[in-house]
Protein backbone atom coordinates (compact mmCIF):
# COMPACT_ATOMS: atom_id res chain seq x y z
CA UNK A 1 0.00 0.00 0.00
CA UNK A 2 1.22 3.03 -0.66
CA UNK A 3 1.37 5.76 1.80
CA UNK A 4 -1.19 9.04 1.60
CA UNK A 5 1.57 11.32 2.48
CA UNK A 6 2.88 14.66 0.43
CA UNK A 7 6.20 14.12 -0.93
CA UNK A 8 8.31 16.61 -0.14
CA UNK A 9 11.76 16.40 -0.84
CA UNK A 10 14.57 17.73 1.62
CA UNK A 11 16.05 20.38 0.30
CA UNK A 12 18.14 22.88 2.40
CA UNK A 13 16.61 26.54 0.32
CA UNK A 14 13.42 25.59 2.80
CA UNK A 15 15.38 25.77 5.65
CA UNK A 16 16.12 29.52 5.03
CA UNK A 17 12.22 30.25 3.61
CA UNK A 18 11.42 28.40 6.83
CA UNK A 19 13.45 30.47 9.26
CA UNK A 20 13.38 33.93 7.02
CA UNK A 21 8.75 33.63 7.68
CA UNK A 22 9.01 31.95 11.59
CA UNK A 23 12.15 33.91 12.72
CA UNK A 24 12.28 37.04 10.67
CA UNK A 25 14.18 39.09 13.00
CA UNK A 26 16.00 37.01 14.90
CA UNK A 27 19.71 37.92 13.83
CA UNK A 28 22.85 36.93 12.09
CA UNK A 29 25.47 38.98 13.65
CA UNK A 30 29.13 38.70 11.73
CA UNK A 31 32.48 40.03 12.67
CA UNK A 32 34.06 42.14 8.96
CA UNK A 33 36.72 42.00 7.64
CA UNK A 34 37.29 45.59 9.12
CA UNK A 35 36.33 44.34 12.97
CA UNK A 36 32.78 45.77 12.91
CA UNK A 37 30.01 44.04 13.61
CA UNK A 38 27.38 43.56 10.95
CA UNK A 39 23.57 42.37 11.86
CA UNK A 40 20.70 41.08 9.30
CA UNK A 41 17.58 38.92 10.21
CA UNK A 42 16.56 35.55 8.92
CA UNK A 43 13.75 37.52 6.67
CA UNK A 44 16.81 39.31 5.01
CA UNK A 45 19.07 36.75 4.49
CA UNK A 46 16.83 35.04 2.90
CA UNK A 47 15.75 37.49 0.68
CA UNK A 48 19.40 38.35 -0.02
CA UNK A 49 20.06 34.30 -0.56
CA UNK A 50 16.83 34.11 -2.97
CA UNK A 51 18.79 37.38 -5.33
CA UNK A 52 22.18 36.17 -4.88
CA UNK A 53 20.38 32.79 -6.53
CA UNK A 54 18.80 35.25 -9.57
CA UNK A 55 22.37 36.35 -9.54
CA UNK A 56 23.58 33.05 -9.98
CA UNK A 57 22.13 32.09 -13.12
CA UNK A 58 22.59 35.07 -14.99
CA UNK A 59 26.62 34.48 -14.17
CA UNK A 60 25.39 31.56 -16.24
CA UNK A 61 25.50 28.88 -13.38
CA UNK A 62 23.69 25.66 -14.49
CA UNK A 63 22.22 22.97 -11.48
CA UNK A 64 25.21 20.54 -11.15
CA UNK A 65 27.59 22.81 -11.75
CA UNK A 66 29.90 23.59 -8.94
CA UNK A 67 30.83 27.17 -7.53
CA UNK A 68 33.84 27.84 -5.00
CA UNK A 69 34.08 29.76 -2.27
CA UNK A 70 37.33 31.24 -0.15
CA UNK A 71 36.06 32.53 2.79
CA UNK A 72 35.55 32.32 6.49
CA UNK A 73 32.25 32.63 8.70
CA UNK A 74 30.06 35.79 8.08
CA UNK A 75 26.80 36.01 6.40
CA UNK A 76 27.65 36.52 2.89
CA UNK A 77 28.96 32.81 3.21
CA UNK A 78 25.88 31.36 4.66
CA UNK A 79 23.36 33.05 2.35
CA UNK A 80 25.99 31.49 -0.14
CA UNK A 81 25.53 27.95 0.73
CA UNK A 82 21.39 28.44 0.43
CA UNK A 83 22.11 30.32 -3.18
CA UNK A 84 23.90 27.83 -4.47
CA UNK A 85 22.82 24.44 -3.06
CA UNK A 86 19.14 25.81 -3.19
CA UNK A 87 19.24 26.89 -6.76
CA UNK A 88 20.81 22.82 -7.90
CA UNK A 89 24.19 23.86 -8.17
CA UNK A 90 26.98 22.61 -5.60
CA UNK A 91 29.28 24.81 -3.59
CA UNK A 92 32.87 23.59 -2.74
CA UNK A 93 34.39 25.16 0.09
CA UNK A 94 37.57 25.75 -0.34
CA UNK A 95 39.63 25.71 2.49
CA UNK A 96 42.12 28.96 2.35
CA UNK A 97 44.41 27.34 5.20
CA UNK A 98 45.31 24.49 3.39
CA UNK A 99 48.93 24.85 0.82
CA UNK A 100 48.00 26.98 -2.14
CA UNK A 101 49.18 24.22 -4.32
CA UNK A 102 46.13 21.82 -2.74
CA UNK A 103 43.80 24.76 -2.75
CA UNK A 104 44.27 24.49 -6.98
CA UNK A 105 44.00 21.24 -6.93
CA UNK A 106 40.53 20.82 -5.34
CA UNK A 107 39.19 23.54 -7.08
CA UNK A 108 40.56 21.48 -10.59
CA UNK A 109 39.26 18.83 -8.90
CA UNK A 110 35.96 20.00 -8.30
CA UNK A 111 35.25 21.85 -11.16
CA UNK A 112 34.62 25.10 -9.63
CA UNK A 113 33.13 27.73 -12.43
CA UNK A 114 33.01 30.58 -10.57
CA UNK A 115 34.10 31.74 -7.21
CA UNK A 116 33.23 33.36 -4.49
CA UNK A 117 36.38 34.90 -2.76
CA UNK A 118 35.90 37.56 0.83
CA UNK A 119 38.23 39.78 1.56
CA UNK A 120 40.58 37.58 3.79
CA UNK A 121 41.25 35.55 1.21
CA UNK A 122 42.10 37.93 -2.19
CA UNK A 123 45.74 36.82 -1.67
CA UNK A 124 45.28 33.12 -2.21
CA UNK A 125 42.62 34.01 -4.96
CA UNK A 126 45.06 36.47 -6.62
CA UNK A 127 47.41 33.21 -6.80
CA UNK A 128 44.81 30.70 -7.94
CA UNK A 129 42.79 32.66 -10.30
CA UNK A 130 44.92 32.92 -13.72
CA UNK A 131 45.85 28.92 -13.27
CA UNK A 132 41.80 27.81 -13.75
CA UNK A 133 41.13 28.45 -17.00
CA UNK A 134 37.78 26.75 -16.34
CA UNK A 135 36.50 29.77 -14.00
CA UNK A 136 33.70 32.21 -15.92
CA UNK A 137 33.96 34.93 -13.38
CA UNK A 138 35.16 35.87 -9.52
CA UNK A 139 33.00 37.51 -7.24
CA UNK A 140 34.15 39.17 -4.21
CA UNK A 141 32.12 39.20 -1.42
CA UNK A 142 31.92 42.76 -0.31
CA UNK A 143 30.82 46.04 -1.07
CA UNK A 144 31.47 48.53 -3.90
CA UNK A 145 33.49 50.62 -1.86
CA UNK A 146 35.91 47.76 -0.47
CA UNK A 147 35.99 46.70 -3.64
CA UNK A 148 40.47 46.11 -4.33
CA UNK A 149 41.05 48.66 -6.96
CA UNK A 150 43.76 47.06 -8.98
CA UNK A 151 43.40 43.46 -7.76
CA UNK A 152 41.53 40.68 -9.94
CA UNK A 153 40.81 42.92 -12.49
CA UNK A 154 36.87 42.01 -14.31
CA UNK A 155 36.35 40.61 -10.27
CA UNK A 156 32.31 41.24 -9.48
CA UNK A 157 31.19 43.09 -6.52
CA UNK A 158 28.40 40.79 -5.13
CA UNK A 159 26.62 43.55 -3.57
CA UNK A 160 26.38 45.17 -6.92
CA UNK A 161 25.34 41.89 -8.38
CA UNK A 162 22.46 41.59 -5.64
CA UNK A 163 21.23 45.13 -5.99
CA UNK A 164 20.70 44.45 -9.14
CA UNK A 165 18.11 41.61 -8.15
CA UNK A 166 14.51 41.44 -6.59
CA UNK A 167 13.77 38.72 -4.65
CA UNK A 168 11.01 37.17 -6.37
CA UNK A 169 13.18 33.26 -6.80
CA UNK A 170 11.12 30.61 -6.76
CA UNK A 171 13.86 27.60 -5.55
CA UNK A 172 13.91 24.87 -7.92
CA UNK A 173 12.53 21.33 -6.63
CA UNK A 174 14.45 18.35 -7.09
CA UNK A 175 15.80 15.00 -5.72
CA UNK A 176 17.31 15.37 -1.77
CA UNK A 177 19.82 13.28 -2.98
CA UNK A 178 21.45 15.70 -5.31
CA UNK A 179 24.93 17.15 -4.45
CA UNK A 180 25.07 20.35 -2.02
CA UNK A 181 28.46 20.86 -0.88
CA UNK A 182 31.94 19.33 -1.85
CA UNK A 183 34.32 19.91 0.96
CA UNK A 184 37.54 17.85 0.99
CA UNK A 185 39.53 16.02 3.67
CA UNK A 186 42.66 18.20 5.06
CA UNK A 187 44.82 15.13 3.80
CA UNK A 188 48.41 15.48 5.54
CA UNK A 189 49.26 12.56 3.38
CA UNK A 190 48.38 12.63 -0.53
CA UNK A 191 46.47 15.15 -2.23
CA UNK A 192 42.84 15.58 -0.43
CA UNK A 193 39.68 13.91 -1.05
CA UNK A 194 36.31 15.37 -1.96
CA UNK A 195 33.66 14.45 0.03
CA UNK A 196 29.93 14.81 -1.72
CA UNK A 197 27.29 16.03 0.90
CA UNK A 198 23.35 15.73 -0.62
CA UNK A 199 20.77 18.02 0.63
CA UNK A 200 18.90 15.75 2.90
CA UNK A 201 22.40 14.41 4.44
CA UNK A 202 22.44 17.85 5.32
CA UNK A 203 19.29 18.43 6.19
CA UNK A 204 19.44 15.07 8.55
CA UNK A 205 22.87 16.15 10.53
CA UNK A 206 21.08 19.16 10.74
CA UNK A 207 17.38 17.39 13.15
CA UNK A 208 20.25 15.09 14.46
CA UNK A 209 22.43 18.74 15.89
CA UNK A 210 19.53 20.03 16.86
CA UNK A 211 17.86 17.72 18.75
CA UNK A 212 18.36 17.35 22.43
CA UNK A 213 20.58 14.25 22.26
CA UNK A 214 23.25 16.97 19.79
CA UNK A 215 23.58 20.20 20.57
CA UNK A 216 20.19 20.65 22.23
CA UNK A 217 19.71 24.01 20.17
CA UNK A 218 16.03 25.96 19.65
CA UNK A 219 15.26 29.26 18.69
CA UNK A 220 16.23 30.28 22.41
CA UNK A 221 19.89 29.98 21.66
CA UNK A 222 22.59 32.33 20.48
CA UNK A 223 25.11 29.92 19.22
CA UNK A 224 28.69 31.00 17.68
CA UNK A 225 30.23 28.07 15.63
CA UNK A 226 33.78 28.73 15.80
CA UNK A 227 34.43 25.77 13.26
CA UNK A 228 35.22 27.24 9.84
CA UNK A 229 32.27 27.48 7.74
CA UNK A 230 34.44 25.28 5.14
CA UNK A 231 34.99 22.30 7.11
CA UNK A 232 32.11 19.94 7.41
CA UNK A 233 29.89 22.84 6.67
CA UNK A 234 30.90 24.62 9.83
CA UNK A 235 29.56 21.64 11.51
CA UNK A 236 26.47 22.23 9.90
CA UNK A 237 25.27 25.36 11.90
CA UNK A 238 23.99 27.76 9.16
CA UNK A 239 21.78 24.83 8.57
CA UNK A 240 20.43 23.90 12.08
CA UNK A 241 20.61 27.53 13.09
CA UNK A 242 18.12 28.37 10.95
CA UNK A 243 16.18 25.17 11.19
CA UNK A 244 15.39 25.92 14.53
CA UNK A 245 15.35 30.08 14.79
CA UNK A 246 18.49 29.93 16.63
CA UNK A 247 20.68 33.37 16.58
CA UNK A 248 23.95 33.11 14.85
CA UNK A 249 27.26 35.02 15.82
CA UNK A 250 29.75 34.58 13.39
CA UNK A 251 33.36 35.26 13.77
CA UNK A 252 34.53 36.00 10.77
CA UNK A 253 38.83 35.40 10.78
CA UNK A 254 39.03 36.78 14.16
CA UNK A 255 39.38 33.96 16.23
CA UNK A 256 41.76 35.24 18.93
CA UNK A 257 40.77 34.90 22.49
CA UNK A 258 39.82 38.53 22.82
CA UNK A 259 37.95 38.86 19.63
CA UNK A 260 35.54 35.49 20.66
CA UNK A 261 35.47 37.05 24.64
CA UNK A 262 33.97 40.00 23.19
CA UNK A 263 31.23 38.42 20.68
CA UNK A 264 30.50 36.27 23.53
CA UNK A 265 29.39 38.72 26.08
CA UNK A 266 28.55 41.88 23.82
CA UNK A 267 25.99 39.02 21.88
CA UNK A 268 24.95 36.85 24.83
CA UNK A 269 26.27 33.56 23.64
CA UNK A 270 25.44 30.29 24.99
CA UNK A 271 26.98 27.99 22.98
CA UNK A 272 29.68 28.28 21.32
CA UNK A 273 31.28 25.46 18.88
CA UNK A 274 34.64 24.43 17.99
CA UNK A 275 37.97 22.53 18.47
CA UNK A 276 39.86 22.17 21.71
CA UNK A 277 42.60 24.74 20.64
CA UNK A 278 40.04 27.78 20.64
CA UNK A 279 38.78 26.89 24.37
CA UNK A 280 41.93 26.11 25.24
CA UNK A 281 42.80 29.69 24.54
CA UNK A 282 40.27 31.22 25.97
CA UNK A 283 40.89 29.46 29.12
CA UNK A 284 44.34 30.83 28.84
CA UNK A 285 43.39 33.86 28.23
CA UNK A 286 41.46 34.16 31.30
CA UNK A 287 44.24 32.43 33.44
CA UNK A 288 46.67 35.90 32.63
CA UNK A 289 43.81 38.41 32.24
CA UNK A 290 40.82 37.14 34.78
CA UNK A 291 37.52 37.35 33.68
CA UNK A 292 34.74 34.84 33.00
CA UNK A 293 32.90 33.13 30.34
CA UNK A 294 29.33 34.68 30.98
CA UNK A 295 27.15 34.59 29.84
CA UNK A 296 28.32 31.20 28.18
CA UNK A 297 26.26 27.78 28.81
CA UNK A 298 27.86 25.10 26.70
CA UNK A 299 30.37 23.99 24.40
CA UNK A 300 30.66 21.49 21.58
CA UNK A 301 33.71 20.39 21.22
CA UNK A 302 35.60 17.93 18.80
CA UNK A 303 37.32 17.55 15.77
CA UNK A 304 40.18 16.62 18.12
CA UNK A 305 39.95 14.57 21.59
CA UNK A 306 39.38 17.61 23.93
CA UNK A 307 41.82 17.25 26.92
CA UNK A 308 40.07 16.64 30.57
CA UNK A 309 41.28 19.30 32.32
CA UNK A 310 40.07 21.73 29.93
CA UNK A 311 36.47 20.48 30.62
CA UNK A 312 36.50 20.35 34.29
CA UNK A 313 37.70 23.77 34.13
CA UNK A 314 35.37 25.16 32.22
CA UNK A 315 32.86 23.03 34.35
CA UNK A 316 33.81 23.87 37.71
CA UNK A 317 35.55 27.19 37.61
CA UNK A 318 32.92 28.53 34.60
CA UNK A 319 29.80 26.30 34.99
CA UNK A 320 30.56 25.35 31.64
CA UNK A 321 29.33 22.10 29.74
CA UNK A 322 31.27 20.16 27.42
CA UNK A 323 28.98 18.11 24.97
CA UNK A 324 31.82 16.22 23.07
CA UNK A 325 31.22 15.01 20.25
CA UNK A 326 32.97 12.70 17.48
CA UNK A 327 32.93 12.78 13.75
CA UNK A 328 34.59 13.95 10.38
CA UNK A 329 34.68 15.32 7.14
CA UNK A 330 33.06 12.22 5.81
CA UNK A 331 29.95 11.61 7.99
CA UNK A 332 28.75 15.03 7.47
CA UNK A 333 29.42 16.37 10.96
CA UNK A 334 28.56 14.53 14.67
CA UNK A 335 28.36 11.24 14.71
CA UNK A 336 28.65 10.55 18.49
CA UNK A 337 27.41 12.38 21.04
CA UNK A 338 27.82 12.85 25.07
CA UNK A 339 24.39 11.29 25.74
CA UNK A 340 23.54 11.16 29.24
CA UNK A 341 20.99 9.07 30.73
CA UNK A 342 18.56 9.53 33.32
CA UNK A 343 21.24 8.40 36.50
CA UNK A 344 24.58 10.08 34.25
CA UNK A 345 25.53 13.25 36.04
CA UNK A 346 26.98 15.62 33.81
CA UNK A 347 29.88 16.02 35.62
CA UNK A 348 30.94 12.42 35.25
CA UNK A 349 34.09 13.23 33.35
CA UNK A 350 35.03 9.45 33.11
CA UNK A 351 32.23 9.49 30.78
CA UNK A 352 32.14 12.73 29.44
CA UNK A 353 36.19 12.27 28.35
CA UNK A 354 34.84 8.93 25.83
CA UNK A 355 33.78 10.16 22.50
CA UNK A 356 30.07 9.35 23.27
CA UNK A 357 27.46 7.05 21.75
CA UNK A 358 26.01 7.43 18.34
CA UNK A 359 22.50 9.74 18.33
CA UNK A 360 19.75 8.08 15.46
CA UNK A 361 21.34 7.38 12.10
CA UNK A 362 24.41 5.98 12.50
CA UNK A 363 26.26 2.89 13.46
CA UNK A 364 29.38 1.88 14.13
CA UNK A 365 31.36 -1.28 14.27
CA UNK A 366 35.18 -2.08 15.41
CA UNK A 367 37.34 -4.27 13.75
CA UNK A 368 40.67 -6.15 13.41
CA UNK A 369 42.99 -5.85 10.79
CA UNK A 370 41.92 -8.83 8.69
CA UNK A 371 38.46 -6.35 9.10
CA UNK A 372 36.66 -9.13 11.48
CA UNK A 373 34.11 -7.42 14.10
CA UNK A 374 35.14 -6.83 17.09
CA UNK A 375 33.28 -7.68 20.55
CA UNK A 376 31.76 -4.36 22.55
CA UNK A 377 33.65 -5.67 25.47
CA UNK A 378 35.60 -1.76 26.20
CA UNK A 379 38.92 -3.54 25.29
CA UNK A 380 39.03 -4.87 21.36
CA UNK A 381 40.78 -1.97 19.90
CA UNK A 382 40.37 -1.79 16.27
CA UNK A 383 39.36 0.68 13.29
CA UNK A 384 35.94 2.25 13.79
CA UNK A 385 33.73 1.76 10.70
CA UNK A 386 30.89 3.84 10.54
CA UNK A 387 27.67 3.53 8.08
CA UNK A 388 24.50 5.55 7.96
CA UNK A 389 22.34 8.21 6.57
CA UNK A 390 24.54 11.37 6.72
CA UNK A 391 27.56 9.18 6.00
CA UNK A 392 29.92 8.91 2.68
CA UNK A 393 29.82 6.24 0.61
CA UNK A 394 32.77 6.82 -1.13
CA UNK A 395 35.19 10.11 -2.68
CA UNK A 396 34.58 11.82 -5.44
CA UNK A 397 36.24 10.07 -8.38
CA UNK A 398 36.93 7.17 -6.41
CA UNK A 399 35.53 3.65 -5.96
CA UNK A 400 32.61 3.53 -3.41
CA UNK A 401 33.65 1.87 0.30
CA UNK A 402 33.81 -1.61 -0.03
CA UNK A 403 30.72 -3.17 2.15
CA UNK A 404 28.77 0.00 2.57
CA UNK A 405 30.99 0.92 5.65
CA UNK A 406 33.21 3.94 5.71
CA UNK A 407 36.92 3.40 6.87
CA UNK A 408 37.39 6.31 9.29
CA UNK A 409 41.22 5.63 9.88
CA UNK A 410 40.28 6.39 13.33
CA UNK A 411 41.44 3.82 15.84
CA UNK A 412 39.38 3.06 19.54
CA UNK A 413 37.08 0.64 21.23
CA UNK A 414 33.46 0.33 21.80
CA UNK A 415 31.97 -0.01 25.58
CA UNK A 416 29.17 -2.63 26.07
CA UNK A 417 26.29 0.02 25.62
CA UNK A 418 28.03 1.29 22.55
CA UNK A 419 30.05 4.37 23.62
CA UNK A 420 32.72 4.72 21.60
CA UNK A 421 36.39 5.47 23.55
CA UNK A 422 39.34 6.46 20.73
CA UNK A 423 42.56 6.06 21.15
CA UNK A 424 44.68 7.14 18.10
CA UNK A 425 44.43 7.61 14.48
CA UNK A 426 45.96 5.08 12.42
CA UNK A 427 48.09 5.94 11.22
CA UNK A 428 49.72 8.04 14.52
CA UNK A 429 49.25 4.82 16.66
CA UNK A 430 51.93 3.79 18.34
CA UNK A 431 52.93 -0.21 19.36
CA UNK A 432 55.40 -0.62 21.79
CA UNK A 433 55.78 -4.48 21.90
CA UNK A 434 52.87 -5.48 20.09
CA UNK A 435 50.60 -3.70 22.46
CA UNK A 436 48.88 -0.15 21.66
CA UNK A 437 49.74 2.89 23.60
CA UNK A 438 47.13 5.84 23.47
CA UNK A 439 48.43 9.01 21.90
CA UNK A 440 45.18 11.19 22.85
CA UNK A 441 45.07 9.64 26.41
CA UNK A 442 48.95 10.66 27.01
CA UNK A 443 48.30 13.97 24.93
CA UNK A 444 45.32 15.05 27.10
CA UNK A 445 47.00 13.74 30.54
CA UNK A 446 49.96 15.71 29.75
CA UNK A 447 47.58 18.94 29.05
CA UNK A 448 46.34 18.27 32.72
CA UNK A 449 49.30 19.90 34.34
CA UNK A 450 48.84 23.61 34.08
CA UNK A 451 52.01 24.28 32.82
CA UNK A 452 51.37 22.77 29.57
CA UNK A 453 49.81 24.35 26.87
CA UNK A 454 50.14 21.81 24.27
CA UNK A 455 51.17 18.95 23.66
CA UNK A 456 51.65 16.15 21.02
CA UNK A 457 52.41 12.55 21.46
CA UNK A 458 54.64 10.60 18.42
CA UNK A 459 56.50 6.98 18.07
CA UNK A 460 59.91 6.81 17.82
CA UNK A 461 61.90 4.04 17.00
CA UNK A 462 63.00 1.43 19.73
CA UNK A 463 65.40 -1.21 19.13
CA UNK A 464 63.50 -3.47 21.72
CA UNK A 465 60.04 -2.44 21.84
CA UNK A 466 59.57 -1.16 18.26
CA UNK A 467 58.22 2.20 19.26
CA UNK A 468 58.20 4.21 22.45
CA UNK A 469 56.32 7.60 22.85
CA UNK A 470 58.48 10.54 22.99
CA UNK A 471 56.49 13.82 24.37
CA UNK A 472 56.64 17.29 22.27
CA UNK A 473 55.17 19.92 24.82
CA UNK A 474 54.95 23.87 24.53
CA UNK A 475 54.88 25.32 27.80
CA UNK A 476 52.16 27.81 29.26
CA UNK A 477 53.19 31.55 29.08
CA UNK A 478 55.03 32.06 31.60
CA UNK A 479 55.07 29.02 33.24
CA UNK A 480 58.08 26.94 34.23
CA UNK A 481 58.28 22.89 34.17
CA UNK A 482 60.90 20.72 33.37
CA UNK A 483 61.41 17.18 32.01
CA UNK A 484 61.08 15.31 35.35
CA UNK A 485 58.41 17.11 36.96
CA UNK A 486 56.23 16.53 33.92
CA UNK A 487 57.21 12.74 33.93
CA UNK A 488 56.46 12.32 37.32
CA UNK A 489 52.72 14.21 37.07
CA UNK A 490 52.74 11.54 34.25
CA UNK A 491 53.23 8.57 36.13
CA UNK A 492 50.27 9.14 38.69
CA UNK A 493 47.92 8.98 36.14
CA UNK A 494 49.64 6.58 33.11
CA UNK A 495 50.21 2.99 33.06
CA UNK A 496 54.19 2.61 33.93
CA UNK A 497 54.50 1.28 30.38
CA UNK A 498 52.75 3.93 28.54
CA UNK A 499 55.03 6.92 30.16
CA UNK A 500 57.29 9.03 27.40
CA UNK A 501 61.06 7.75 26.91
CA UNK A 502 61.60 11.62 26.90
CA UNK A 503 60.12 14.46 26.82
CA UNK A 504 60.98 17.56 24.53
CA UNK A 505 59.86 21.26 25.13
CA UNK A 506 59.23 23.15 22.02
CA UNK A 507 57.84 27.34 21.42
CA UNK A 508 54.97 25.64 19.24
CA UNK A 509 53.20 22.43 17.49
CA UNK A 510 52.68 22.57 14.06
CA UNK A 511 49.02 22.33 13.30
CA UNK A 512 46.64 21.73 10.06
CA UNK A 513 44.75 23.48 8.26
CA UNK A 514 42.03 22.56 10.63
CA UNK A 515 43.52 23.29 13.60
CA UNK A 516 44.89 19.87 14.56
CA UNK A 517 48.28 19.10 15.66
CA UNK A 518 49.91 17.71 12.59
CA UNK A 519 51.52 14.45 13.48
CA UNK A 520 53.63 13.93 10.11
CA UNK A 521 54.84 17.15 10.30
CA UNK A 522 56.12 16.52 13.96
CA UNK A 523 57.19 12.82 12.66
CA UNK A 524 59.15 14.77 10.22
CA UNK A 525 61.17 17.12 12.25
CA UNK A 526 61.85 14.32 14.93
CA UNK A 527 62.93 11.66 11.94
CA UNK A 528 66.43 12.06 13.22
CA UNK A 529 65.89 12.12 16.62
CA UNK A 530 67.24 9.07 19.08
CA UNK A 531 65.63 8.07 22.23
CA UNK A 532 68.21 8.86 25.34
CA UNK A 533 70.51 5.70 26.29
CA UNK A 534 68.42 4.35 29.44
CA UNK A 535 70.24 5.52 32.68
P1 LIG B 1 38.12 16.06 9.92
O1 LIG B 1 37.65 15.19 8.81
O2 LIG B 1 39.18 17.00 9.52
O3 LIG B 1 36.97 16.70 10.60
O4 LIG B 1 38.81 15.11 10.98
C1 LIG B 1 38.13 14.04 11.55
C2 LIG B 1 39.02 13.37 12.54
O5 LIG B 1 39.21 14.20 13.69
C3 LIG B 1 38.45 12.09 13.09
O6 LIG B 1 38.62 11.01 12.21
C4 LIG B 1 39.24 11.94 14.38
O7 LIG B 1 40.52 11.42 14.13
C5 LIG B 1 39.38 13.38 14.83
N1 LIG B 1 38.33 13.68 15.82
C6 LIG B 1 37.15 14.28 15.61
N2 LIG B 1 36.44 14.38 16.76
C7 LIG B 1 37.19 13.80 17.72
C8 LIG B 1 37.01 13.55 19.11
N3 LIG B 1 35.92 13.96 19.76
N4 LIG B 1 37.99 12.91 19.77
C9 LIG B 1 39.12 12.49 19.13
N5 LIG B 1 39.35 12.70 17.83
C10 LIG B 1 38.40 13.35 17.12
Amino acid sequence: MRALMQDRPLLLAGLIEHAGRYHAATEIVSRQADGSLHRQGYAATASRARRLARALGRLGLRPGETAGSLAFNHFRHVELFYAVSGSGAVLHTANPRLPPEQVLYTMQHAEDRLLFVDLHCLDLAEALWLKLPALRGVVVMATRGEMPADRLPGALCCEELLAAEDDGYDWPSFDENAASVICYTSGTTGQPKGVVYSHRASMLQAYSIASNNGFALSAQDCALPVASMYHVNGWSMPYAAAMVGCKLVLPGRQLEAPALLDLIRGEGVGIALGVPTIFLSLLEHLRLNGGDLKPLARIACGGAAPPRAMMEQLWREHGVRTIHAWGMTETTGGVTFFLPRGNDRLDDFDLIELQGRPAYGTELAIVDEAGRLLPWDGKSVGEVRARGNFIAAGYRGLPAFADGWLPTGDVGCLTPDGTLKLTDRAKDVIKSGGEWISSIALENAAVGHPAVAEAGVIAVAHPKWQERPLLVAVKAAGAQIDKAELLAYLAQRMPHWWLPDDIVFVEALPHTATGKIQKSELRRHFAAYRLPEPG
